[in-house]
């Protein structure tokens, strides 16, 4: 692999940034001075200046900057470019009225320091996103701080450990066992220990539910203080079980927590809250159509019951009269878990997005959501083998089973999609099945994109039965084919060094 010193290429290709750079180039030019110049000592004093020559800094023009970054925008996938069936991730379009809205000058530059009087209208609007979240999970309290469903999770184990602290005062320290499902997010068991849990895991049956008779075994064997359980499952399935789990774990003194990652399949049709769910994280930027950024600005609201309220971060916006206000005053809080108030912008989309569905719309988008993924799990499982019998819900899961007798992998699989014009799903997880692929089309794509899909995976299955290398040795149409994936994450090539030899060889 070596990345080719072209200008400009139809196919986009480039190079760094510093690979363009020519010695002297500069991206402005001011017109001659028509003053005396004032001595750099007085403008600056010298121990203030730096003295090097600035080396390595790119010396490029405006338009070779502008261009160079359009360029490899195009490498990029995006859920602009095409269907992004990324099973758990719930990868929705995100309309352009959620962005108008986001812009609109006195959301965008208002200061997160303003002082109340002059943010009403901001703390309104989270305000009444708060009221439409607790709507939506038949959970009466909540927090907005958390700027990711990873955060979202952790702030929620931490209200149930600040409530059994709080409940059973120095007993508490005997009931510290988390229940996970074997099937469940890392992010789970990772935000438990980070509370001061320890992890057991409950078995699934064979039909990828919870195992009720393991639950109970775990419960009578003492020390819970919860469960942590994703519904509909990470393999898609709903938890018919729900009442049950929660009573059995509410009759051993522990509290349920619900993932709400796949809110997606649940929203305007079922509400956690009346399942008996004490608490749970929401994912914005996956049920509500805000923008997923690599690690970057998110929304994991936390939403519990009334036992739990008195634990939630501060501030919390609140309301008296026709007034909105800062409630920093809660001894019982478990403290702040984020700078200022969250990601406010994120909250401006997400509430765009409830008011353009609607209550009906809400129920519309969930529903096509759910027969989407329903749709493509019908239609393929004759190619691919289908490791739990019933209906899914929003994300359809295949495993490799009958390509792997040729010796093509899931990994194989995913990378000829890219071929094809398509995202890869999820892949690898989760890990309760081997070669698991989870696919999740969502609501935002129409029939003639997943007949495309559908079309696309059962022609790489019959690649893969009649050419399997081919396969195997997908992509072939990216600037890059396939990484060595290993070498990549252990010896990055962090730095560029002028001579393009060593770098080309290093790379
Ligand atoms: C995405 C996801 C999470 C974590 O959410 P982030 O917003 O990525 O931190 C947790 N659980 C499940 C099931 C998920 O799909």
């Amino acid at each position: 692999m070596s990345i080719k010193k072209v200008t400009s290429h139809p196919t986009q290709n480039e190079g760094l940034i510093f690979e363009r750079s020519q010695t002297g180039r500069v991206g402005y030019r001011l017109p001659k001075l028509d003053v005396d110049e004032i001595p750099f000592d007085d403008l600056l004093p010298a121990n203030l200046r730096r003295d090097d020559d600035l080396d390595g800094v790119p010396e490029v023009s405006e338009i070779d900057v502008v261009r160079h970054f359009t360029r490899i925008s195009t490498w990029n996938y995006s859920i602009d470019l095409g269907m992004y069936p990324l099973g758990s991730c719930t990868m929705k379009y995100n309309s352009r009225l959620n962005e108008k809205v986001a812009r609109i000058p006195g959301f965008a530059g208002l200061h997160p320091l303003a002082p109340e009087e002059e943010s009403q209208g901001a703390l309104e609007l989270i305000y009444k996103l708060q009221e439409d979240l607790c709507e939506i999970t038949g959970l009466p309290g909540i927090s907005l701080q958390p700027a990711a469903g990873a955060q979202g999770e952790m702030t929620g184990v931490m209200l149930i450990r600040a409530f059994l602290d709080a409940r059973d005062g120095d007993a508490s320290k005997d009931r510290r066992i988390m229940l996970i499902p074997e099937s469940a997010h890392g992010t789970n068991p990772a935000s438990a220990a980070l509370a001061g849990f320890t992890v057991k895991a409950i078995r699934a049956t064979a039909d990828g539910l919870t195992d009720m008779e393991h639950l109970r075994e775990l419960c009578d064997a003492g020390g819970v203080a919860g469960v942590m359980f994703t519904n509909p499952n990470t393999v898609g399935i709903f938890e018919k079980n729900i009442k049950e789990i929660c009573d059995t774990i509410h009759a051993a003194g522990g509290l349920v927590y619900m993932d709400g990652a796949n809110m997606n399949a649940l929203v305007g049709i079922a509400r956690p809250g009346d399942m008996g769910v004490d608490v749970i994280h929401l994912n914005l930027h996956k049920t509500f159509s805000t923008p997923h950024g690599g690690g970057g600005p998110g929304c994991g609201p936390c939403l519990c019951s009334d036992e739990l309220k008195p634990f939630l971060p501060t501030p919390r916006i609140e309301k008296e009269g026709d007034r909105y206000f800062l409630n920093y005053d809660i001894p019982t809080s478990i403290g702040r878990v984020k700078a200022f108030y969250g990601n406010f912008g994120m909250m401006v989309r997400a509430l765009s997005y409830i008011y353009t569905h609607g209550n009906d719309g809400l129920k519309e988008a969930t529903e096509a959501a759910v027969l989407n993924a329903r749709y493509i799990s019908h239609l393929l499982s004759d190619t691919f083998d289908k490791p739990y019998a019933g209906d899914c819900m929003h994300e359809a899961i295949f495993s490799h089973k009958n390509q792997a007798k040729k010796g093509v992998v899931t990994l194989d699989i995913a990378k000829r999609l890219i071929d094809y014009g398509f995202h890869p799903m999820t892949v690898y997880f989760p890990l309760v099945v081997e070669g698991a692929m989870l696919i999740e089309p969502t609501e935002s794509v129409g029939r003639s994109d997943l007949d495309a899909f559908i079309e696309a995976m059962k022609d790489i299955d019959a690649e893969a039965q009649s050419d399997p290398e081919l396969v195997i040795n997908a992509p072939h149409s990216t600037r890059i084919g396939r990484l060595d994936e290993a070498t990549a994450a252990r010896k990055p090539v962090l730095r560029w060094k002028p001579d393009m030899e060593t770098f080309s060889k290093s790379a």
